[in-house]
């Protein structure tokens, strides 16, 4: 009888716990640890649940993330209301809408000082229209319209610059469902001054008429120009918009369709277009042949990507750039008729644009192996809903990050098996060969390239000690579905360190919301932390240098 086998202290199948630690099944029958709420809260709020993951659906992940949130709320509502405004505020998540949902979360069901905590914080959270429009859906479903919440919804529209609420009206007309007129009847705000009182009565009841002369008031003559512009339709009228656009700065939301087709409106568009309108409009633009070769408005577009302040002051986050870069390198869009000839200059602005967006980082000088779970549960659902980023092209891209900066680095893919007879057939771990330089485009279709298997997350640890690689950072990007291994991924770790004398840390990045972690809470060389959140790969790098190469 092998006693040892099944209870080993060092030497642990995954498909059981080690002894005489908390650790618990994943959804795999692989056991890892249970993170904690607070990390889990900040998975929801980077990742969200849109698609579930590989092995549980959209609805039970939600409710598992909600649960999470909730019993962060009952801790200390404080605390959460101030980590979702932190998170939203600094755009360090692809989507707004985990931060308004757990905002809804804490303004309907949490104790008295949470729920004032969350709706004065809702205009740092629902900062446009649509925001307010989604925070509205989720208060009907958590229990509706109270004084609070309706005080809450007034204060957002008086509060708000009469300029800037007028340009709101006509940009973020509904969404959901639900639009300013549903909100403004439910609210019912007093209006602190005529510009206002001007706006809701045009929100709620719209104009009879629409003369040819501007309004005489400067704020109110933006809706005038919004009320004339959906009046033109035709070729005839495009230097008429393109005065009002120019004039009033009409956002592209306010052109009538048919007057997508003309290049002019475009070039009166784009001086005053925003970061994330601009990038989802690169294969329109490209299209109509704004963007054509040596253009003015290609040389706009390259300098505007190139400013790394202008992108995070803009919240455009890491995710969508590189949507964007694959939407618009493909030359058409994922649905639709739509179709263009990319622009190479464009394709590499983007690509640059992409590590411009992330905070700032300096070199360590730790070796690093970046490890990239390529398994099959890897594969999907998309990563926040993103289409066609998928969890393993997700980690691919997040890696390079951090290989841009760290001149010692190497990237490797795994997922179970023997690493020594890499292949379709029997897969396990392999050297990757991205350089810094390799466009993202072609690290998403190499690494949706490689083949797939079981998962086995030690296999990075076991294949560095078997080859005497010099380690300080293994960089773990995995959804911690692991279970095929015969050692558990920390027990990897602590006999590497024992073999090579090198105090290496582990940082598991997550790459789904689920609550699960190879890492080991209780152990101080090992890190949690989220995939696709802005300020992880300086995460990384603060915790690489904390303790510096730490002997064993
Ligand atoms: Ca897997």
């Amino acid at each position: 009888m092998k006693f040892t086998k099944w209870f080993n202290l060092k030497t642990t199948p995954q498909l059981a716990p080690i002894p005489g630690t908390s650790q618990v099944a994943n959804d795999n029958g692989g056991y890892v640890w249970a993170v904690d709420d607070w990390a889990r809260l900040d998975r929801f709020l980077i990742l969200g649940s849109e698609g579930g993951t590989f092995y549980v659906s959209e609805q039970k992940l939600t409710r598992d993330n909600a649960q999470a949130v909730l019993r962060c709320i009952a801790a200390d509502g404080a605390r959460v209301v101030a980590r979702i405004v932190e998170i939203s505020q600094a755009g360090r998540a692809p989507k707004n809408d985990p931060a308004l949902f757990a905002l809804a979360l804490a303004a309907k069901l949490g104790d008295e000082p949470t729920r004032r905590a969350a709706f004065a914080a809702l205009p740092r959270v629902a900062r446009i229209g649509t925001h307010l429009f989604h925070f509205a859906e989720y208060i009907k479903a958590l229990g509706g319209w109270g004084r609070g919440t309706m005080r809450a919804f007034a204060r957002w529209y008086n509060d708000m610059d009469a300029g800037r609420l007028a340009l709101q009206a006509v940009k973020y007309q509904s969404r959901d469902g639900w639009s300013h007129r549903d909100v403004l009847r439910k609210a019912h705000p007093v209006a602190p001054g005529q510009q206002h009182q001007a706006i809701y009565n045009w929100m709620v009841k719209g104009w009879d008429s629409v003369g040819e002369t501007p309004h005489p008031d400067r704020v109110l003559a933006t809706i005038w120009a919004f009320e004339r512009a959906k009046r033109m339709t035709t070729r005839a009228d495009v230097r008429d918009l393109c005065e009002l656009v120019l004039q009033y700065g009409l956002p592209h939301e306010c052109i009538p369709t048919e007057m997508k087709q003309f290049p002019q409106v475009w070039e009166a568009l784009l001086p005053h277009m925003g970061l994330t309108a601009m990038l989802r409009n690169l294969g329109k633009m490209t299209e109509v042949g704004l963007l054509g070769w040596l253009s003015d408005a290609e040389a706009f577009v390259i300098d505007r990507l190139s400013r790394a302040e202008a992108l995070r002051a803009a919240r455009v986050h890491p995710l969508a750039l590189l949507v964007a870069l694959k939407t618009y390198a493909q030359g058409h869009g994922e649905k639709g008729k739509l179709t263009w000839k990319p622009r190479q200059k464009i394709v590499d602005a983007l690509d640059r644009a992409f590590y411009l967006s992330f905070e700032t980082l300096t070199p360590t000088g730790a070796r690093t192996l970046l490890a990239l779970d390529v398994s099959g549960s890897m594969m999907g659902p998309p990563i926040a809903g993103m289409p066609g980023i998928s969890p393993r092209v997700g980690s691919a891209a997040m890696a390079l990050v951090t290989a841009a900066v760290e001149p010692a680095h190497e990237i490797v893919a795994f997922t179970a098996g023997s690493y020594k007879t890499w292949s379709a057939n029997n897969s396990g771990l392999t050297p990757v060969s991205f350089s810094s330089r390799t466009h993202l485009d072609d690290v998403i279709k190499a690494t949706d390239a490689l083949p797939f298997g079981a998962t086995d997350c030690a296999l990075p640890m076991v294949w560095a000690a078997d080859n005497k690689v010099p380690i300080d950072v293994f960089c773990v990007y995995t959804d911690s579905e692991t279970w095929a291994g015969k050692i558990h991924p920390v027990q990897a770790l602590r006999a590497y360190r024992q073999k090579m004398g090198i105090g290496a840390k582990l940082v598991v990045v997550a790459m789904t919301s689920n609550g699960f972690s190879i890492a080991d809470p209780n152990d101080a060389g090992m890190l949690d932390v989220v995939g696709f959140d802005t300020a992880t790969p300086a995460i990384i790098s603060d915790f690489a240098t904390t303790a510096g190469r730490t002997q064993a």
